[in-house]
C-alpha cells in the first residue's frame, strides 16, 4: 500500500473498509492479534474494490443485523432510554431513512450531536464497534459515488459541509483485542 494513494477519495475510502474486513475476520477468531491471513484478506479486498470487481456489501445486512441484536444502543449498549440517532447528521443533510438511522440512547445521542462520527468517537478517545463503522463507512461510499466525489483528492473534501468529515476516517486499526463487533 503505497502512502500517496491514500491521498486519492476512493482509495483512502476503500483502504478503510479494507482494514475493517480485515478486523472483522480477526475478532470473529478471537485473534490477540493480525496475522498473514488477515493482511491477505486486507489486500485482496482493496485491489478488488479499486479495480471494481468486488463491491461493499449492501447495507441490507447491516439492516438484518440491527434487527436481530434488538433494541440497544449501537454506541455503548445500554437498553433503556433509547432514541433514533442520524449516523450522518440532519444538519448536514443526513436523511430520515433506514441506512442513516440506528437505536441510541439518550446520553450517546446528545453528546454525539451534529459531531461526525468517527470525530465524536476521538473525542472520546474510543473507537467504534466495528458494525456501526462498517454502516458509517458505507454511507460515506455510497455519498461519494452519487456526488462524483471518489476520484477527488482528500484536500478536496476537507473542511466542507458534507455529512462527515475526510480527516477522521480510519486508515489504521486497532488491535483485533482492542475492538468489538457490537456494543453491549
Ligand atoms: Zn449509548
Amino acid at each position: 500500500m503505497v502512502k500517496k494513494e491514500l491521498n486519492i477519495v476512493k482509495a483512502l475510502l476503500f483502504w478503510s473498509y479494507a482494514n475493517l474486513a480485515m478486523a472483522h475476520t480477526a475478532v470473529d477468531k478471537k485473534q490477540e492479534k493480525y496475522a498473514a491471513f488477515n493482511y491477505m484478506i486486507r489486500a485482496r479486498l482493496f485491489k478488488g474494490l479499486m479495480e471494481g470487481s468486488m463491491n461493499i456489501r449492501t447495507i441490507f445486512d447491516d439492516e438484518k443485523i440491527k434487527l436481530l441484536s434488538g433494541n440497544k444502543c449501537s454506541y455503548c449498549g445500554v437498553t433503556d432510554n433509547l432514541a433514533l440517532d442520524h449516523i450522518f447528521p440532519q444538519k448536514f443533510g443526513g436523511k430520515d431513512v433506514g441506512d442513516n438511522l440506528v437505536y441510541a440512547c439518550r446520553s450517546c445521542n446528545s453528546s454525539k450531536g451534529k459531531k461526525d462520527l468517527m470525530e465524536w468517537m476521538g473525542c472520546k478517545n474510543t473507537f467504534p464497534p466495528l458494525m456501526i463503522l462498517r454502516r458509517y463507512l458505507k454511507l460515506v461510499i455510497n455519498y461519494c459515488i452519487e456526488n462524483n466525489l471518489m476520484e477527488c483528492t482528500v484536500e478536496d473534501l476537507n473542511n466542507q459541509n458534507f455529512p462527515f468529515k475526510i480527516e477522521h476516517i480510519p486508515v489504521s486499526y486497532p488491535k483485533p483485542c482492542e475492538l468489538i463487533l457490537v456494543a453491549g
